[in-house]
């Protein structure tokens, strides 16, 4: 499990590209911090999905200290970090890898018929030793996103409707914070979303303390009428 230092850390970071994002000046919807549920049962937590004329950009925003580097097909990636004048190295998983089961689970949603990229960027700068097109500096990322062409352009409306098709398939909560949620408000979206988050990670019910149960599309407390629905 990862230490609440580390998610505080990936807070910070995933709030900083929502920034960056945000500064698209073409038309464009943007929606962070999107939980969706797979075939299995698996959730996918995307980060970013900013959807704009010439595609889908899916979004995977990594905070690590350190030189990044890896290969397309490696399973890990590693950084390394000078501790006390001597070189550190740390691995963790594959982000491209990562980002195309998301990209999968996208296409289910909105189909086939749009241009859908993935994109890991790195907040702290620190890529430059990564040689791939859709692996980037926080720095690069607007730019990256504006070179990439499409043969169909999406129109407002179909940015619209992709937006829309997506929050209607994320996980929400059986109370008024979804309601809310639909109604405006971006920041009781996002709290909704946090809770949601660290329920499905511990599969613990945030009500009541007992365990939840994956059934029918649903996580289930047993004990009390707490749900999550997919
Ligand atoms: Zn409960």
């Amino acid at each position: 499990m990862k230490s609440s230092r580390a998610i505080k850390k990936g807070e910070e970071g995933e709030n900083l590209i929502a920034e960056i994002l945000d500064k698209d000046t073409s038309y464009h919807r943007l929606i962070n911090n999107l939980v969706l549920l797979g075939d299995n049962g698996v959730s996918h937590q995307i980060d970013h999905i900013l959807i704009r004329s010439n595609g889908v950009f899916v979004i995977e925003t990594k905070n690590y200290y350190g030189l990044i580097s890896g290969k397309e097909d490696d399973s890990f990636w590693t950084r390394s970090y000078f501790v006390k004048g001597k070189v550190k190295k740390a691995t963790f998983h594959n982000p491209l890898k990562q980002n195309q089961s998301h990209i999968r689970a996208i296409k289910k949603i909105i189909g086939k018929d749009y241009p859908i990229y993935c994109f890991v960027v790195f907040v702290q700068n620190n890529s430059v030793s990564l040689d791939f097109f859709n692996a980037c500096d926080a720095r690069n990322l607007l730019q990256r996103i504006n070179l990439l062409t499409s043969e169909k352009e999406l129109s407002n409306g179909e940015i619209e409707a992709i937006n829309g098709l997506l929050l209607a398939k994320e996980a929400y909560l059986n109370t008024e914070s979804h309601v809310n949620n639909i109604k405006n408000a971006e920041k009781s979206r996002k709290a909704a979303q946090k809770e949601i988050r660290a329920a499905i990670e511990k599969k613990i019910c945030p009500k009541c303390g007992s365990s939840l149960v994956l059934s029918n599309n649903e996580l289930k407390c047993l004990k009390c009428s707490y749900k999550i629905k997919f």
